[in-house]
């Protein structure tokens, strides 16, 4: 699907569906996982199954899918010694999902993920610029239809920097952030949620003027990723009535307990659904899954794009 098209369906006030969880999928297939670059490697090491969970979202009907690039963050790929790979692998990763497009014949735009992902804070802000614009040119060149800036569980400074060196392409930008309720103060904050029942939570800054911060350098759509599904309709509202642009999100499905993510089981297809209606009501035009949401959860959600 070209972008156009996604954008018409957008100013129509319809509904559009994003994939799921890729790293978890991969791991359900069988696929390893690097001990460094995660679920980055998998684009290298089994292609055929990261091909397989692209086509497992498009035939649950979503209409843009992402990227394996995630993990492929230039900064982290030269820090573990990946850096003569940074070009190929991130291709590669592009080269599988318009494949899966492709043989699907079905109209779904493919999505580059730009993201925060490593551990970056001692690299200080002017290397972490080169690694974003580094990764938003490749991604560009591959020829998707836009990119997601993936900047979750990251600082208010780190993604208004991200915002700022995505301006440098064409392509449009959908920026996707998290957020958790702080357990002292019960309002919702930009940060993250590490831990089932709020036990851990990392918390950076006040939502709202987080989210006006951005809003007022990125005028395409704000995503809430990565998030507990039982705070995301607060934080869309908050969102909603902070950002001129189209609204979305893509939560979380359970929690990640060392080394593995641990779905909770009072998530259903059924549920999923229900809470996306609400999610709808609240100004949310763009949805699907983050961690533990695989692509039963997404067919659920996928008819109200038809609506
Ligand atoms: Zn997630």
């Amino acid at each position: 699907m070209t972008y156009t098209l996604i954008k018409e369906k957008l100013d129509k006030g319809k509904i559009i569906i994003l994939d799921g969880a890729i790293g978890g999928e991969l791991e359900k297939l069988g696929a390893p996982m690097d001990k460094d670059l995660w679920v980055g490697k998998c684009s290298i090491d089994s292609p055929d199954l990261v091909f397989k969970v692209h086509e497992n979202y498009i035939k649950a009907g979503a209409d843009v899918i992402t990227t394996n690039t995630y993990a492929l963050a230039p900064t982290s790929m030269k820090q573990y010694g990946y850096e003569s790979y940074i070009n190929d692998w991130n291709k590669k990763s592009v080269e599988i999902a318009k494949k899966a497009v492709k043989n699907s014949a079905k109209e779904v735009a493919v999505a580059g993920s730009v993201s925060t992902y490593g551990s970056w804070h001692t690299l200080g802000m002017e290397k972490l610029k080169i690694g974003f614009d580094e990764h938003l040119k490749i991604l560009e060149d591959t020829g998707i239809d836009l990119i997601f800036l993936e900047a979750m569980t990251s600082e208010t400074d780190t993604i208004e920097n991200l915002l700022e060196c995505s301006q440098k392409i064409t392509l449009p930008i959908w920026l996707s952030i998290s957020c958790a309720l702080d357990p002292k103060s019960k309002k919702i904050m930009l940060g993250y949620q590490e831990s089932i029942n709020n036990t851990k939570v990392k918390i950076y800054d006040d939502f709202e003027s987080a989210i006006k911060k951005f809003s007022s350098i990125h005028s395409g759509p704000i995503l809430i990723s990565h998030s507990d599904i039982k705070i995301i309709n607060d934080a869309l509202k908050v969102l909603k009535s902070n950002h001129t642009s189209f609204i979305g999100t893509y939560p979380n499905n359970g929690y990640f307990e060392k080394p593995h993510w641990k779905l909770t089981d009072d998530v259903t297809p059924e549920s999923y659904l229900n809470d996306a209606k609400l999610w709808i009501k609240s100004g949310a035009q763009i949805i699907g899954g983050c961690c533990g949401v695989g692509p039963d959860l997404i067919k659920s959600i996928s008819v109200l794009k038809n609506t």
